[in-house]
């Protein structure tokens, strides 16, 4: 009965990691997909993460039964106060429901839904570009996906004037989705005079922002610095959605740990709200899973812990900086054509290299140096070893 199915195209992220595989190179290179890798090139367990799972392992009172459709009590809570501020009013006032959801993608998707079907303006406008699953997710989830200008080629960032024009004339009470910190895929966020602008325009139009914080801590290293923008946005008292990933902060990626966070206007609304938000997802995947979010938990409630991943946070994000300044010389070393300065401006996980898809192809057949098409690269997964030959691949791509 499927014998009509034509094959569908392999997810343009995830399609990369499976051409890398298949390739029997030494010198093979990932630089597709956003994971975190050490010097050695191997993915990373955190030592918080490994002493916490000893301790749930030993602990002979914990059971694996079903948790609330909205998940873990406790972790909701953190995750809120983690993103908002543990001193945030809007926490303090109960006008702020959390749901648990699966990771960053799940959040999205529940906001989506419940949006799609409570929310009386149905188009969302993405960043152009965004994270490729946005638009699919979106529509998915019953929603008109447009877009804002964002990005501007030509300087290598942000085409301020541009969003705000296309956010002006935005129709009244959409929505708007924000890349909390660390734009993916373009490295480029706004600057606090920049975002403050956003969000008065915002504000002044009656948007609705929706923010997705897939990297809090990989911008600065800094929880609460890269917290900022979204902080100024709870603080005007205003509505908004915020999915929260813990993929990459805590490397939980495969755990699928995340939540959806909605400010409202009141307590009264916001749990109203939460009463909503079960009915989306009992259908959907009708509760979440426990381990990941029992992690968290325990790590955001213990001081302790809580230090000891800000210091391995701020070591992977400071990997990744010095990856860039590492990039930039090298490629100044061999007098690469074009000025490189992005790469060293650019924020978070990735660098979006200006290289157009035909230079990514020769990388990938010459090289052996695997990307997105869009030539953006996973800064995480270079290390000094691997610099000098994707340095080489990209002074031979822009010379040949
Ligand atoms: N949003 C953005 C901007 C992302 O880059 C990612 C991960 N690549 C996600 C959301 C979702 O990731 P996850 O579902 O693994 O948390």
């Amino acid at each position: 009965v499927f014998a009509h199915l034509v094959r569908a195209p392999e997810d343009p992220i995830l399609g990369v990691t499976l051409a890398y595989n298949k390739d029997p190179s030494p010198v093979k290179l990932n630089l597709g997909v956003g994971a975190y890798r050490t010097e050695e090139g191997k993915p990373l367990v955190l030592n918080v993460v490994r002493r916490v799972e000893q301790q749930l392992v030993n602990d002979l009172a914990r059971n694996k039964e079903y948790l609330p459709i909205t998940g873990v009590a406790e972790f909701n809570k953190l995750s809120a106060q983690l993103i908002f501020g543990a001193d945030s009013p809007a926490i303090r006032e109960g006008r702020v429901t959390t749901v648990q959801c699966l990771s960053g993608t799940g959040s999205l998707r529940v906001g989506g839904e419940f949006l799609a079907k409570h929310y009386h303006q149905r188009t969302i406008y993405l960043p152009q570009p965004t994270w490729g699953n946005h638009p699919k997710v979106f529509t998915l989830a019953g929603l008109t996906v447009k877009t804002y200008r964002y990005y501007a080629p030509a300087t290598r960032g942000l085409d301020f004037q541009g969003l705000i024009e296309d956010l002006g004339a935005a129709p009244s009470g959409s929505v708007v989705l924000l890349h909390a910190c660390a734009h993916n895929p373009t490295g480029v966020d706004p600057t606090p005079e920049q975002w403050e602008e956003i969000r008065k325009l915002i504000r002044s139009k009656a948007l609705l922002p929706f923010f997705d914080s897939a990297y809090q801590g990989f911008a600065s290293g800094s929880l609460d610095k890269d917290a900022q923008p979204v902080r100024s946005f709870v603080a005007d008292g205003g509505e908004l959605l915020m999915a929260q990933s813990y993929a990459k902060n805590m490397g939980l990626y495969g755990e699928r740990v995340g939540a959806l966070s909605i400010v409202c206007k009141s307590a009264d609304v916001a749990s109203k709200v939460e009463s909503q938000l079960k009915l989306v997802i009992r259908p959907m995947y009708s509760s979440p899973p426990i381990h990941g979010a029992t992690i968290v938990a325990a790590v955001l409630k213990d001081s302790n812990l809580f230090n000891e991943w800000t210091i391995e946070l701020k070591g992977m994000a400071d990997r990744i900086i010095s990856m860039r300044q590492q990039l930039f010389d090298a490629l100044r070393a061999r007098g690469t054509p074009g000025d490189w300065s992005h790469i060293i401006k650019q924020i978070g996980m990735f660098t979006f290299t200006g290289l157009n898809s035909e230079q990514v192809s020769f990388m990938t057949k010459e090289y052996h140096i695997y990307m997105t098409s869009d030539g953006r690269i996973s800064m995480a997964g270079l290390s000094a070893k691997t610099v000098p030959h994707l340095a080489d691949a990209i002074h031979a791509a822009v010379t040949k």
